[in-house]
């Protein structure tokens, strides 16, 4: 590697050494970007590599909130404002208890070149809190969003950073803390994406993930003449980008075969049809519980504690595609390499990073096609960026003209992942396509604007 990128890692290594999760995702996107280095010596000379890894501001707060019971419980709030080189900053917001600032900056550092991808005006950005949604009535959920916005109301704007889901915020949370904003901003604006169709939201914008990975995959195995009927896919989760995933796959004549959340893997090899899929939505949306209760439904086999890809290893289990949809580094080498062993040729990433480096180094030694997140999952705020077109315009689309400028869309990131992976001398390889693809815009942006 050049030692432009080389000190570049090292310094963000050793800035912050405990950030993890930010320096795989750093080292991931600027180890591919290395022929950048001598085709573009003008980023070299404006220092392009070192300006993009560091965030134009990172907002933390103190989330104090009341519980049921009258107790007052305190949570950490971020927003990490990473780059608005080529439009607003734009970038989801996660609940979970495991978030932290290294995991926000990962997330918001990988949506700089997702959202360039998807060829609309977004920048990168990212959010959340370490407050956990499981078992909290909906009571304290919308005390502790209403906390969440009042501090965060501050930083954003529909012209200056829309925030949107992603784990632990669905339609629930959108929907409190845009009540919240639209209250002590007096406006009712574009601010959020993920909103409900009766005040601003767009249709397709919940299957959009799940559609758009599913979409991605599509054209991955078309380049070699194949399709999904009767392919048998495993998706891991049970969220919003999962649920979608399923219904997609099974809209095109594939068989969906497992399904998981964090405390164990169903595994359903008649698949999880129509109406299974229906029971999966309303067991996660409404009831809020887990998906052990779909193994007691229809009596298939569950296995506690273990992930999608630890089931497939221990029980040889035969896959065709592969959708990781639950959470970051979900797969490691040992596991890639056993679903590799046991068929899969093509995985398509609904979650952000959830391959671990030596993971996709598997894929790669095994020419897999491999769509990575920043690629495969961007159909999710590319339909969120046209949910903001629609806020503007103070109009909406059908769901088919939404889901047919997704599908374009996700066409399009396919054909910019591989030109660019071909330009650069590695066709096919898509992780470099993407991260390459997704920068050039971005850099070129920066350039222009001088030192700022
Ligand atoms: P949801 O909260 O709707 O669902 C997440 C699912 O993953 C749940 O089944 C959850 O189980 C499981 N999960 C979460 N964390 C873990 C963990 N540490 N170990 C095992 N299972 C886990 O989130 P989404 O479906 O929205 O998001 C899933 C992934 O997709 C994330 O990586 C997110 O960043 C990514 N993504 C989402 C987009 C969106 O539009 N929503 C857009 C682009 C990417 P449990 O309920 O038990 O916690």
């Amino acid at each position: 590697m050049s030692s432009v990128i080389n000190e570049v890692i090292d310094k963000v290594k050793r800035m912050d050494p405990e950030q993890k999760e930010f320096h795989q995702a750093v080292e991931e996107v600027l180890s591919t970007l290395e022929p950048t280095v001598k085709k573009h010596p003008e980023f070299v000379k404006a220092n392009i590599y070192e300006r993009i890894v560091e965030p134009d501001r990172v907002i933390m707060f103190r989330v104090p909130w009341l519980d049921d019971k009258g107790n007052v419980q305190v949570n950490r709030g971020f927003r990490v404002q990473f780059n608005n080189a080529i439009g607003p900053y734009k970038g989801g917001l996660r609940f979970h208890p495991s978030v932290n600032l290294g995991i926000i900056k990962f997330l918001g550092f990988e949506q700089i070149f997702k959202n360039s991808l998807t060829t609309l005006p977004m920048g990168g950005a990212k959010g959340g809190s370490d407050f956990d949604p499981k078992g909290k009535s909906d009571m304290e959920v919308m005390k502790f969003t209403q906390s969440f916005m009042r501090e965060l109301f501050r930083y954003i704007g529909p012209d200056c950073d829309v925030p949107a889901g992603d784990i632990g915020v669905g339609g629930r949370e959108i929907g409190f803390m845009y009540g919240y904003y639209k209250k002590i901003r007096n406006e009712h604006t574009g601010v959020l994406t993920g909103k409900g169709l009766d005040y601003g939201g767009s249709l397709i914008r919940p299957e959009a993930t799940g559609y758009g990975a599913v979409y991605f995959a599509g054209e991955m195995l078309a380049t070699q003449g194949k399709d999904y009927n009767d392919k048998i896919c495993a998706v891991s989760g049970s969220g919003n980008v999962a649920q979608y995933t399923v219904e997609k796959i099974n809209s095109l004549g594939g068989k969906v075969v497992t399904l998981s959340d964090s405390s164990g893997t169903i595994v359903d090899e008649k698949g999880i049809d129509k109406e299974k899929l229906a029971f999966v939505i309303n067991l996660k949306e409404v009831k809020r519980g887990r998906i052990k209760e779909y193994a007691e439904k229809y009596n298939v086999k569950y296995f506690e504690g273990l992930r999608v890809w630890d089931v497939i290893r221990e029980q040889n289990l035969k896959v065709d595609c592969a959708f990781p949809s639950a959470t970051q580094n979900e797969i490691n080498a040992k596991n890639a390499e056993a679903l590799v062993k046991n068929g899969c040729y093509c995985i398509s990433e609904g979650a952000n990073m959830p391959s671990t480096p030596d993971a996709i180094k598997v894929y790669q030694e095994y020419n897999v096609l491999y769509g990575p997140g920043k690629a495969a999952n961007a159909g999710g705020v590319a339909t969120s960026g046209l949910e903001m077109t629609q806020n503007s315009m103070r109009l909406s689309w059908s769901r088919e003209e939404v889901d047919a400028k997704l599908h374009g869309i996700m066409k399009s990131i396919h054909k910019s992942c591989l030109n660019a992976s071909e330009a650069y001398g590695k066709k096919g390889d898509y992780v470099m396509g993407a991260n390459i693809a997704g920068f050039l815009k971005v850099a070129k942006s920066m350039l222009a604007y001088g030192v700022v």
